[in-house]
């Protein structure tokens, strides 16, 4: 799974804080339990010091069986004495062990060297808030992509309407995103401003984060002057920046074209994108520019990358943020 360093770190905090709970609340429940009844302390410490010898005996080896036999003995019968305690107050006989959120990794995110259900969720709804932070919409769905907007005229005869190729696109994106795997084509999507590229893109990523991949959502804008900071800052982290936006399962470039074009930032882009092309991972990239202005921008090198190993989707139609506007 190719979740970036950030988003792994940040979920071990979690898990770490929800084990930190779940005995901070043991702790709890046995002060209230033994201020009631103090004989629960001293059985409980007596428990401790029972496990202690029996540790002992085992390390001892000789003569440690009667012994063992004993203090087993012994342990039955304290732990009958704290039940009883705990029964008389109605208290579940597990009322003194702890209670972890999840009861097969005891919040440890890992059983046996495996990722723990609990773990990859929390690792979706991480890159999820992540996604969110980031995008200029909430998260996106296909449920809420209306092709109710696009006008169902075509703008010359014998075209097709743009509600028709929307919906084509929309078929296309769905399909894309329900099949997807690591080795996905790229695709690139063109048209003018608020024709919904960027809702189509994030509808991909919520389905493939779904699926269990790692996505990482930015406009050109955010990724070249992220990794611009971080030049400044160390070359060390803006290499490691570089390497989050080439390793993940799906990278999102959204806008581009709208950064303020330096020799660093195209030959940032550059990188990203034909790293990700040699390595057969896909990128989606969206544009309002014509290839004419792309080329301007990027050089002829860059634009013929993109081209020549992205699925190219021209969105048509007229700007719907105008339209939806008017109709709240
Ligand atoms: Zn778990």
């Amino acid at each position: 799974m190719g979740y970036s360093r950030e988003i792994f770190e940040e979920v071990q905090k979690k898990l770490y804080k929800k084990r930190n709970e779940a005995w901070e609340e043991l702790e709890r429940k046995k002060e209230i339990l033994y201020e009631r009844f103090p004989e629960a302390r001293k059985i409980e410490k007596e428990l401790s010091a029972t496990a202690l010898q029996s540790a002992r005996a085992v390390i001892a080896g000789n003569n440690s069986k009667t012994e063992l036999i004993k203090l087993r003995e012994k342990n039955r019968a304290l732990r009958e004495k704290l039940r009883e305690i705990l029964l008389s107050v109605n208290l579940p006989e597990d009322h003194l062990e702890v209670h972890y959120s999840c009861n097969k990794c005891s919040d440890e995110g890992f059983v046996d060297g495996m990722m723990c259900e609990c773990m990859k969720d929390m690792l979706k709804k991480e890159s999820y808030n992540r996604l969110n932070s980031m995008s200029p919409l909430e998260l996106s769905s296909f449920e809420n992509f209306s092709l109710d907007y696009y006008s169902d005229v075509p703008s010359a005869a014998g075209e097709q309407s743009p509600r028709k190729r929307m919906s084509l696109i929309l078929d296309f994106c769905k399909k894309y995103a329900r099949e997807f795997n690591k080795s996905s084509p790229g695709l690139l999507l063109t048209g003018g401003t608020g024709l919904g590229k960027t809702h189509m893109s994030l509808s991909i990523a919520r389905e493939v984060i779904n699926k269990g991949f790692g996505v990482i959502y930015g406009s050109a804008q955010n990724i070249v002057s992220k990794m611009e900071n971080e030049k400044f800052k160390n070359y060390q982290s803006a290499e490691e920046s570089e390497r989050h936006y080439i390793d993940c399962d799906l990278l999102i470039i959204d806008d581009l074209g709208t950064e303020y074009n330096t020799a660093f930032s195209s030959a940032a882009i550059y990188n990203i994108i034909n790293s990700r092309i040699m390595m057969n991972k896909p990128t989606i990239i969206s544009t309002n520019l014509s290839m004419k202005e792309m080329e301007k921008s990027y050089t002829y090198r860059t634009v013929s990358r993109i081209i020549g190993n992205n699925i190219r989707l021209e969105f048509l139609g007229s700007d719907i943020r105008q339209k939806m506007m008017m109709k709240k």
